[in-house]
């Protein structure tokens, strides 16, 4: 695991003081989405089908940090969108260091090597640069050529000037467990310190439908990966060893969806990252007033095949304190990857999925434009 001992540390001690307090519920990791303008256009990207009125709103400083303190999660990942299109990105990120938040900077690094020179090398702070892949892979993943080229040069201008750099990869039902394993090893050999790895999610908006992986295929996939590399321990993975267990399909986990709350520029997202099915105007709002149980796999048509570290690595971790044994065992011997799969939740009860994203965006539309017709209150010499 590439998780530095300190944020280990600190984290294990934010999780035994929430559960001292007896708290059921809690965050781990806040997903902020500062704003969904994006400089690329994935394939698979459900985040940034909006019209211009919409990805034209940004989250202020005040509100990024505000969120941060309302929240109290240990781990703020900043995502988007792309977050270095936001012009006051590193104040964001300079206010979340100064609380001492562990803060992971999503990119697609077109921007990254001329904004290098915004942020300062930090234990609390890393790069978490976007890569599905190798080269091609990964330029057809984002539907444009050159991207890995570019985002392959930042990583190594940021590792230079003595950066934590991470790639997070998302793998589709193309993937071939040969093709992905090299890639493992290659990014390793250009000096990235940890890899977040995840299957797709089928975003009901991304343009390809046609990629997203179901269940089994992912956890024949992961197995297939890990197989290649001594149980995944070939590699460092910036996830617990029980999440890596899970996409393999030896742990049966539920979501645990308010472990990532999300907040972006509708508000607090209900349930989780990947849907958006309501907002609340405060995370306690988001907290109290969610019909959890109607969320997760087996309980929601959209959730049928979700697999990814947003949703199950609060679930993973959870079980890691439960069960330290356990976990220490899949670290020490690596991911099974052979052998029965652990029981899947049957979807025999699971209610039709809504499609509610047109009802919020004209509800978003509205709000802007009546906010854009109030009398702007005039400048005072
Ligand atoms: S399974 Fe959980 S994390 Fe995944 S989409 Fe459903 S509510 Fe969200």
């Amino acid at each position: 695991m590439s998780i530095p001992l300190l944020q280990q540390a600190r984290i294990g001690a934010y999780v035994v003081r929430q559960k001292l307090a007896g708290r059921r519920r809690y965050p781990l990791v806040l997903m902020l989405e500062p704003l969904f303008r994006c400089n690329l256009a994935c394939a698979g990207c459900g985040k940034i089908d909006y019209p211009n009125e919409i990805l034209n709103q940004r989250l202020s400083v005040e509100q990024c940090l505000a969120a941060a303190d309302e929240c109290g999660a240990p781990v703020v990942s900043i995502a988007g969108g792309e977050p270095l299109l936001h012009k006051e990105i590193g104040a964001i990120v300079a206010g979340l260091l100064e609380r001492r938040r562990f803060v992971y900077l999503c990119t697609n690094a077109l921007l990254m090597h001329k904004r290098l020179a915004q942020f300062t090398p930090s234990p609390y702070f890393v790069w978490s640069v976007h890569l599905d892949g190798d080269e091609q892979m990964h330029d057809k993943s984002v539907c444009e050529t050159g991207v890995y080229t570019r985002a392959v040069a930042a990583i190594k201008a940021a590792k230079e000037r003595g950066f934590r750099v991470n790639i997070n990869c998302t793998l589709f039902n193309d993937a071939l467990p040969e093709r992905v394993a090299r890639f493992f090893d290659h990014v390793h050999e250009i000096g990235v310190d940890g890899i977040t790895v995840s299957p797709g999610y089928a975003y009901e908006r991304a343009p390809d439908q046609q990629h997203f992986l179901h269940r089994e295929q992912t956890r024949k996939l992961f197995r297939d990966v890990f197989r290649r590399g001594r149980g995944a321990k070939a590699w460092s993975f910036s996830q617990s060893s029980l999440f890596l267990d899970f996409l393999a399909g030896n742990q049966t986990y539920q979501c645990t969806p308010w472990g990532n709350p999300t907040r972006n520029v509708f508000g607090w997202q209900r349930p989780c990252y990947l849907i958006g099915e309501g907002y609340a105007r405060s995370f306690r709002e988001l907290m109290d007033e969610t019909d959890w149980d109607a969320y997760g796999t087996g309980n929601y048509e959209k959730c049928a095949n979700c697999m990814v570290h947003s949703g199950y690595e609060a679930s993973a971790v959870q079980d890691a304190v439960a069960h330290p044994l356990k976990a220490l065992r899949v670290s020490m011997r690596g991911v099974r990857t052979d052998g029965a799969f652990a029981p899947d939740i049957p979807l025999t009860g699971q209610r039709p999925a809504q499609y509610v994203h047109s009802r919020h965006v004209e509800h978003k539309l509205a709000e802007i434009r009546i906010t854009k017709a109030r009398p702007q209150p005039t400048p005072t010499a």
